[in-house]
């Protein structure tokens, strides 16, 4: 087994005991394996033991990759979507936004899916901790503009996300995780509208969110090694890179 098996293997299996610790059944849990940075090569390697879905957080670079990977890889947007990279984004093929984390964001990415025809399926982002580096709604927020997301009649709104602050110990992160849940029961509540998806968990602490309730965890690290801090890009065509 190459290095990227062994690591996929190792990550699926620290989900099936998380799973069972928890009392539920792993089939309802997916991991996103983040790949942001890696070359298509890697994500290659990744496909070959059975890694079909991908998570990118540049529109840019993810649609260099996705024409260069067979037609079973899947993606997710799990980044930030700047406006003027909605429509790219639309087009190409991602199959859930992660970080949907402003109403405006959302209300463009409506008017823009209209324009193109398309229902995109997306999870709100949440700003748990209040850091003011972050992206997302706080909690307050998101209950006072809920109505007007739920009203926007492009968007599949189908959870919420969330990124805790950075923390070397993974046990730090679960309150922010026990926030994000408890968010969503209260929403589903109040707006009676089902919230399935919690995306939250990555290399460092998916175990925890697992154990509270993450249907998606987004790891890279744990899978593909550490990034080098830049965007791929193909070797011969540069130019049109902005992001
Ligand atoms: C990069 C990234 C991840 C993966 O982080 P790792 O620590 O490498 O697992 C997860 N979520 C988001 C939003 C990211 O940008």
């Amino acid at each position: 087994m190459n290095e990227i098996a062994e690591n996929l293997a190792a990550v699926r299996a620290e989900i099936a005991d998380a799973a069972t610790r928890a009392g539920r059944r792993a089939e309802d849990i997916e991991l996103v394996a983040v790949s942001k940075t890696h070359p298509p090569e890697t994500l290659h390697e990744a496909l070959d033991a059975g890694q079909t879905l991908f998570g990118e957080n540049r529109v840019q670079e993810a649609r260099a990759k996705i024409p260069l990977l067979p037609g079973r890889a899947r993606w997710h947007l799990i980044g930030h979507l700047q406006k003027n990279k909605i429509r790219h984004a639309l087009a190409a093929g991602f199959e859930l936004f992660h970080g949907i984390d402003s109403l405006e964001l959302a209300r463009e990415c409506d008017r823009i899916a209209n324009e193109a025809g398309v229902f995109p399926r997306v999870l709100i982002e949440v700003n748990v901790a209040g850091e003011a580096s972050k992206f997302g709604f706080s909690p307050e927020k998101l209950r006072a503009e809920m109505e007007e997301l739920l009203g926007l009649g492009r968007l599949q709104i189908e959870g919420l996300m969330t990124i805790p602050p950075f923390a070397p110990e993974a046990e730090s992160s679960r309150p922010y995780f026990v926030a994000l849940r408890e968010l969503r029961e209260q929403l589903q509540t109040e707006f009676r509208v089902p919230l399935p998806s919690l995306s939250m968990g990555m290399s460092g602490d998916f175990t925890v969110a697992l154990e509270e309730g993450a249907t998606l965890v987004r790891v890279g690290t744990a899978i593909f090694g550490t990034r080098s801090g830049k965007a791929w890009k193909p070797a011969a065509d540069s130019a049109s890179f902005d992001d």
